[in-house]
């Protein structure tokens, strides 16, 4: 086989330092670093080209639910593949694999959200129930009603417009174009950086006052959806106050405004359940957006589940067409993944096991709210972060150029530990078969690594 020129010097650090773009990237970083480049997972465990260990607390990117290096997993791929690799999922054709996984979404989703449009991520799921607003309130007759309202600190996607609906500190560079018409961002309901004169409750009461201010100003006939992560994830691992997401709801219900619930993270497990909406926040989505843990990674997929309602109204006189979808739509072996995934998921109780371990992590980092560059631990059961703060009294961060977030995660790498920096946080999500002796050590390591950063910090 002739070699490529470009190979023959080339190690993968080299060809990706020289070829690839990254989502995400800061050039200069990239520029000087490159990338770490990872070679082989087992568990929660990955390895380095040079064979070095990492304990992954981040879990991919929020996603490798069940663990990496699962011989059933790729089994599943495998025999997909051989039986059936592709279907057109267009109009009136699917694969048998596509349509068992259809019926095991259903089962699973919570109260009416019984059917299911699989899309090939996150943000395409988002992007669909977006479009899907306006489609069900066009088809009730209410072509106006096409507003979405979302939050600071959201983080929905990147397709043009669920990165225009979403919203995070910085993300919004000017090189980029956003659509800013019908979209309309409320407050975060960021507890620990309210404003310091407000209880948790009272804190409550104004952002469910500042929906409903909302919408008597733009009129509830102008907004046609809402959507909220359940918590919000790489926003900053934001918990909402008691009652809100429920009274957020209840607004919703009462102006006819469709209620997403963004659970690309929150669901499969994360938060010890297939779906966090009900199970954790007892609130009854309209619509739930779907994806990485659903095949925990190894392979891509994502899905909207619709409500039987939302789907009557769009199906109402079978004479409409639902003009969206993807190549990859209900890939057969996604759907085979996503499948063996709930199957391992169910057989291993990793929910049970995530909610376990997942509490006995929430008590074993909060003693990190010892130290003194720790503002704020918080999260749950495997969605959990640090904050850091210059002042643990006024709140205070840390000026950008102390950069302390990737410190504390670079000073973790070089034990042995993966943490995501995130803002002044370090966040944490790892795979759902944690154990509590890995918790001690994500633990223990990170207060380490805290603890030498600030003592470079003084
Ligand atoms: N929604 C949330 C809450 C997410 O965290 C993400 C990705 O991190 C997305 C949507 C987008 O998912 P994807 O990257 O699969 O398109």
């Amino acid at each position: 086989m002739n070699v490529p020129q470009i190979l023959t010097n080339a190690t993968p650090w080299t060809l990706d330092h020289d070829h690839a773009v990254h989502p995400w990237v800061n050039f200069g970083a990239f520029e000087r670093d490159g990338s770490l480049v990872l070679t082989r997972g087992e568990g929660c465990h990955v390895w380095d080209a040079a064979g070095t260990r990492y304990f992954d607390a981040i879990g991919g990117m929020w996603c490798t639910n069940v663990g990496l290096g699962r011989a059933e997993m790729a089994q599943a791929m495998a025999d997909q593949a051989m039986k059936l690799a592709y279907t057109n999922y267009f109009c009136d054709v699917t694969s048998d694999t596509t349509a068992l996984l259809a019926g095991k979404l259903a089962a699973l989703a919570p109260g009416d959200l019984n059917r299911v449009f699989f899309t090939t991520g996150g943000s395409t799921a988002v992007e669909t129930a977006i479009r899907t607003v306006a489609y069900y309130h066009h088809c009730k007759g209410n072509p106006q009603k096409t507003g979405i309202v979302a939050r600071e600190n959201s983080y929905h996607g990147s397709t043009y417009l669920t990165q225009s609906v979403g919203k995070r500190n910085g993300d919004r560079v000017e090189e980029f174009r956003y659509q800013s018409e019908g979209i309309y961002h409320l407050s975060s309901p960021y507890l620990y950086r309210r404003p310091a004169h407000l209880t948790e409750a009272q804190f409550c009461d104004q952002l469910i006052a500042e929906f409903e201010a909302l919408i008597a100003r733009e009129g509830a006939d102008r907004i046609g959806g809402f959507i909220a992560e359940p918590i919000q994830a790489s926003g900053g691992i934001i918990v909402p106050p008691a009652g809100y997401l429920q009274r957020m709801w209840e607004v919703c219900q009462r102006h006819d405004i469709l209620f997403i619930a963004d659970e690309v993270v929150t669901s499969f497990g994360r938060l010890g359940h297939w779906f966090a909406s009900w199970d954790e926040f007892g609130v009854m989505p309209d619509m739930i957006a779907t994806a990485k843990g659903l095949t925990s990674g190894y392979v891509p997929l994502g899905a909207l589940l619709l409500s039987d309602r939302i789907w009557a109204v769009m199906a109402e006189g079978g004479q409409r067409w639902f003009t969206t979808g993807f190549t990859y739509s209900g890939h057969p072996v996604s759907c085979a993944v996503a499948l063996k995934n709930i199957e391992i998921m169910e057989r291993e109780d990793l929910l049970g096991n995530a909610a376990r371990v997942g509490a006995y992590f929430e008590t074993r980092l909060a003693e990190l709210s010892a130290l003194p560059l720790v503002g704020d631990v918080r999260g749950r059961k495997l969605m959990l972060c640090v904050e850091s703060v210059a002042d643990k009294e006024s709140k205070a961060l840390l000026p950008d150029e102390a950069n302390e977030s990737k410190r504390i995660s670079a000073t973790a790498e070089a034990m042995g530990l993966m943490v995501r920096p995130l803002g002044h946080l370090n966040v944490m999500s790892p795979a759902l078969t944690i154990t509590e002796g890995q918790v001690d050590f994500v633990v223990e390591t990170l207060g380490k690594a805290i603890a030498r950063v600030t003592d470079d910090l003084v």
